[in-house]
This record gives C-alpha cells, sequence and structure tokens, in this order.
C-alpha cells in the first residue's frame, strides 16, 4: 500500500503498475530495467516537458497528419504506462496501431492487443512476417501495416529497430528520455519527454496547428538542436541541484 502523501507517490504507483503488469505477462521483466533508466532521465529533466519537447511533439503531430501510412507502434511498457492515450493519439491522427515486441511470444501479443482493443484503439492484426531487416524479434510486423509505413512513432524504442526502420526510408519519430540512446540518435525526429506527458501534447496538437503551422514545423525539423537542447536543460539544473 503506496501512501497518498508519499512524496514520490506518482512514480510508485507506476512502479507498482509495471511490476504487476510484468507478472501477468503483459511486460516484460527487461522492461522494468529499461523503465529505470528512462526514470533516471527524468529526475534530469525535472519530470516537465520541456520547451524543446512540446516544439518537438507539435513537429510530430504535423508529421503524422501529413503522412500517407502513419504507424503506431507499441510495445508492453508502452501499452501498460498508455493505452488510452493511445487511442486518443490514434483518433486524432488517424494512425494505424501495430504491436511489435523485443520479448515477443503470441500470449504477449494477444495481450497487449486486448489491453489497447478495451481502451478503444483500432489494433492493426493479421499476419505477421518477418520483413525488418533484424535478427530479432522485432523483425515481426505486418506487410500492409509497419512494413508499407512513411511515417512510425516508436515509443521506447531499441536502437536497432530504430536504425532498420530509417535504413528502410521511413521518418521515425522516437519518443525516449534518454537524449543519448542510439535510438534519440538515429531517428528523425527525437521527443525527449516522459511518454504519458508526450502523447497527450502530440494529441492536443494534431486538433490545433494550421496547416501553415504544420509545413513550417516540417521544414525545420532539425534532430541534433532538439537533443542538444535537451542535453542542455538537463544539465542547466546542475549548478542549483543542491538548493
Ligand atoms: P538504444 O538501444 O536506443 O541505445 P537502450 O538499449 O539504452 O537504447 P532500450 O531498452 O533499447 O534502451 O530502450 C528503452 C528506452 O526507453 C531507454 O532509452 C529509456 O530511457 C526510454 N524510456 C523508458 N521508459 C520511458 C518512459 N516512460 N518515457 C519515455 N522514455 C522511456
Ligand atoms: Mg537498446
Amino acid at each position: 500500500m503506496i501512501p497518498a502523501d508519499h512524496p514520490r507517490y506518482s512514480s510508485l504507483v507506476t512502479r507498482e503498475h509495471l511490476v504487476e503488469s510484468a507478472r501477468k505477462g503483459l511486460v516484460a521483466w527487461e522492461g522494468l530495467i529499461a523503465h529505470g533508466r528512462g526514470e533516471a532521465f527524468d529526475y534530469l529533466l525535472g519530470e516537465r516537458t520541456t520547451k524543446s519537447a512540446l516544439i518537438a511533439e507539435k513537429t510530430a503531430a504535423a508529421l503524422l497528419l501529413t503522412a500517407s501510412h502513419p504507424v503506431i507502434s507499441v510495445n508492453g511498457n508502452t501499452a501498460a504506462l498508455a493505452a488510452p492515450e493511445i487511442s486518443h493519439l490514434q483518433k486524432a491522427c488517424g494512425a494505424c496501431v501495430e504491436v511489435n515486441l523485443f520479448h515477443r511470444t503470441e500470449k504477449r501479443v494477444e495481450m497487449i492487443e486486448g489491453l489497447l482493443r478495451d481502451t478503444g484503439v483500432e489494433v492493426h492484426t493479421g499476419e505477421a512476417e518477418r520483413l525488418l531487416p533484424l535478427s530479432h524479434d522485432r523483425s515481426w510486423c505486418r506487410r500492409d501495416g509497419m512494413f508499407s509505413a512513411d511515417v512510425v512513432l516508436v515509443p521506447l524504442e531499441d536502437g536497432d529497430r530504430c536504425e532498420a526502420l530509417i535504413a528502410m526510408g521511413k521518418t521515425v519519430i522516437a519518443i525516449d528520455l534518454n537524449p543519448l540512446s542510439r535510438t534519440a540518435r538515429s531517428a528523425t525526429l527525437t521527443i525527449v519527454d516522459e511518454i504519458s506527458r508526450a502523447l497527450p501534447q502530440i494529441t492536443k496538437a494534431c486538433s490545433e496547428i494550421s496547416d501553415a503551422e504544420k509545413d513550417r514545423l516540417i521544414r525545420s525539423v532539425d534532430n541534433c538542436y532538439l537533443l542538444s537542447e535537451a542535453i542542455r536543460e538537463m544539465t542547466m539544473r546542475f549548478p542549483n541541484a543542491m538548493d
């Protein structure tokens, strides 16, 4: 039982929820380690959406809205942390939602698809094939889904798969709290923000941005700038860290 007045209440509730999801088999045990890495970077950020993350979130909305076949890739952590937010974003941008797992079993795929459907997501299913140029199980996807997407949103992604999607010529939008990860550095656009803060901002921007702003944001995508701003926002907090 976590006391509601604990200063780290929401972080502890999220951890408990992930542990419970891992016990059920929805989240991989390794996913708990990935979450811990994310938490560490979020601490450095001050657990807030920075100015540069907000620019990245608006740009993500512009890319998703102008894509001809946008796809949102969902893994166990993403489903456990943000299934309703995925549903809202799908309604706002019309993207196809497809499950893609590193620690893949048919049972986990079905469990995650079930959770997504229960929160209102229209899940893209059908026969998966080993179509991405990767030696592990994240190569599985659908020919008419992720394989033929022009824009792919990959929250909490692994670097290998991000690089493979880029090599296939796709526009890749990553959500990753670690601005130094291979994913963050190889994506077309990286949102350095916590997933449950990032997705609602993208959804909000989908209904707010004008056509002119979409064009301007897409023309000015500069991932190096966004990553260096994220690092600057983290490090500039250091001198005052003990205040
Ligand atoms: P890479 O393979 O890209 O070099 P990695 O191997 O360090 O990265 P992975 O386990 O492949 O990391 O991917 C998980 C990533 O997701 C980590 O970089 C972590 O910072 C990030 N992450 C974890 N939880 C969250 C969260 N809730 N919101 C946003 N990012 C998160
Ligand atoms: Mg990795």
